[in-house]
């Protein structure tokens, strides 16, 4: 399964999809706080929303991440 660790604040993501990870990964260095165990609060709510913005990403998104507001 694809990964991606954090050099800044040392948190490892991973999904079975490789652009949905790379999604993820682009929105993780967007609020990385690089600092480690100081990341645990916002990733919770983070969480929260993950899946359908990921799912959108995924579509849309091609290996080429954009974050749109
Ligand atoms: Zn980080």
């Amino acid at each position: 399964m694809p990964e991606f660790v954090c050099k800044d604040c040392g948190i490892r993501l991973y999904h079975e999809n490789e652009t949905t990870l790379k999604v993820e990964t682009a929105i993780h260095k967007k609020f990385c706080r690089k600092e480690m165990g100081a990341t645990h609060s916002y990733m919770h709510r983070e969480a929260a929303h993950m899946e359908p913005f990921d799912a959108e990403r995924a579509n849309d998104g091609e290996g080429n991440p954009i974050l749109k507001k």
